[in-house]
């Protein structure tokens, strides 16, 4: 069981806080006051819950933990017992609360967010009851909105897609529905998405491909010139304990006890929460189940969990631009490759690296070595906070995890694509020599197209810890010493790293 913050509406703290985002929070007060007009409040009084709902949230937001912090797993984990915790903030009944969800009994829980909780005490004593009630209303009404009239939802994309992101058209709403759908039915839908589309073959050579690139990381750790023997025989235990998941679970969610009705849309979406939560409950106070997947078959991406030392990769992924049966070795190394690269770099990333390989909490550092480490990561944030698009700089503290996940992926997929025949025999396609090939496949997964404001919010108080897709493409590559020899590319053009400037961490 864990306790976590929560309760803004707005993407991060910073946009209730900072001077320069005032616009936004005028934009925001509108918005909340025409939902409540149109859930029948009349003008004036819609215009007061929304000025009580906007200062709850402020004070929320002011004692909210900074997403920079939440970085460091160490700040997130507070074991209490569940008398301490209804000590540190006596104003809320715990008990009647987790009765409430349905929890069974336990004894402790880690209170991952120790301050905001106790924080919290403060705020609820402070506010109004009425602003309470309000602010309860608004949470029902802003995470219905999607479900409910067509003027409801319009209002909610206008304001949290077109005004916030520069969005201009709604999604239709049959892609709306289908992706609910696909959220609280996951695995129903993973089922039939798997039967067409996933084949033995595949998952055949994904495996090899992350045997291979296991084996490339080991190397690499072995050879690090900065890292003690210690260190490094930890460091590698810790990889050849992760666990690799491809393709879909071995076993299906049950949905029987989940009925769907053609009645109501909203009913059958509010049934799905309650089936969700309680499974979830159901998972209180039993063993860790590491069959459980985190990611549906049908999700492009990938995922490492910390907490389970382990990798997941969706049948999904498994298709163009990132994997392609067809394709020769460099393509598939310099995409699907750095992709299950930088997964397993994210149990070495500046985060990753204080769980060992069971997935506990548990430093497995020297001192020295990870001082080491840090200097190395330092260099790291400092390129990235160098890098602009559109006038904004990366926040290079908030992508760390990421940006040494890329990097690190790069360089594994790039050693582990040298063991091939294919890069030993050197062979040019299409006038491009293996090394290009595999950097061009780097580059084309990262091909997207963006909106100017929507960039701007990912770079500066998005929830999204990545950098932006250019980024991740170009300064990555900027670190890569194999990528200036592939393509020749001299001092002083725009991508160029002075050698003794570049990022080298894994
Ligand atoms: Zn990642």
């Amino acid at each position: 069981m864990v306790l976590f913050q929560d309760g803004l509406s707005l993407p991060d703290r910073s946009l209730y806080l900072a001077e320069e985002t005032k616009e936004i929070r005028d934009l925001y007060m509108e918005h909340i006051a025409k939902m409540f007009q149109l859930t029948g409040t009349d003008a004036s009084l819609a215009t007061q819950k929304a000025q009580r709902v906007l200062a709850l949230e402020t004070e929320l937001a002011t004692i909210s933990m900074p997403m920079e912090e939440m970085l460091d797993p160490n700040n997130l984990y507070h074991m209490k017992s569940r008398g301490e915790l209804q000590a540190s903030i006596p104003v809320f009944n715990w008990d009647k609360y987790f009765d409430a969800i349905g929890a069974p009994a336990f004894d402790s829980l880690n209170v991952a967010s120790s301050d905001f909780i106790t924080a919290m005490g403060g705020v609820i004593q402070g506010t109004d009851l009425n602003a309470i009630k309000d602010y309860l209303k608004w949470k029902v009404i802003t995470n219905s909105a999607q479900l409910l009239s067509d003027d409801l939802a319009f209002e909610d994309f206008n304001f949290f897609r077109k005004q916030l992101y520069g969005v201009e058209t709604q999604t239709p709403r049959w892609r709306r529905v289908l992706s609910r759908t696909s959220n609280y039915l996951d695995d129903a839908i993973g089922q039939l998405y798997v039967e067409k589309y996933f084949s033995a073959e595949a998952k055949e050579r994904m495996l090899s491909l992350v045997e291979n690139l296991r084996m490339a990381l080991g190397e690499r750790i072995k050879n690090l010139d900065w890292m003690s023997d210690d260190t490094k025989a930890k460091a590698i235990h810790k990889l050849e304990c992760i666990n690799v998941k491809i393709g879909y679970p071995d076993k299906w969610t049950d949905y029987s006890s989940y009925e769907v009705t053609p009645e109501s849309y909203f009913q059958n979406v509010r049934r799905a929460i309650q089936f969700e939560n309680a499974r979830d409950m159901a998972l209180i106070g039993k063993p860790v189940d590491r069959d459980e997947w985190s990611l549906t078959p049908q999700t492009v991406n990938g995922r490492y969990t910390p907490a389970k030392n382990e990798i997941l990769f969706p049948a999904a992924l498994l298709q163009p631009p990132f994997f392609n049966t067809d394709a020769d070795d460099a393509i598939n190394y310099g995409a699907i490759g750095q992709a299950i690269g930088h997964e397993m770099i994210h149990g070495f990333d500046n985060s990753g690296r204080m769980f060992d390989e069971k997935g506990n909490l548990n430093n497995w550092w020297s001192e020295d070595d990870d001082a080491k480490f840090t200097e190395r990561a330092k260099q790291l944030v400092k390129l990235f906070n160098e890098f602009e698009l559109c006038g904004n700089p990366i926040n290079g503290e908030r992508t760390l995890d990421e940006n040494i996940a890329d990097l690190g992926g790069l360089n594994v997929a790039w050693d582990a694509y040298q063991m091939t025949d294919e890069a030993k025999a050197g062979k040019c396609i299409d006038g491009f020599t293996p090394a290009q090939r595999f950097f061009i496949s780097y580059a084309t997964v990262w091909r997207c197209n963006i909106l100017d404001k929507a960039l701007e919010r990912q770079i500066k108080d998005d929830e999204d810890m990545h950098s932006p897709h250019e980024a991740r493409a170009n300064r990555a590559l900027g670190s890569m010493t194999h990528f200036y020899e592939a393509f020749d590319i001299p001092e002083g053009s725009k991508m160029y790293i002075a050698p003794k400037e570049r990022a080298a961490i894994w």
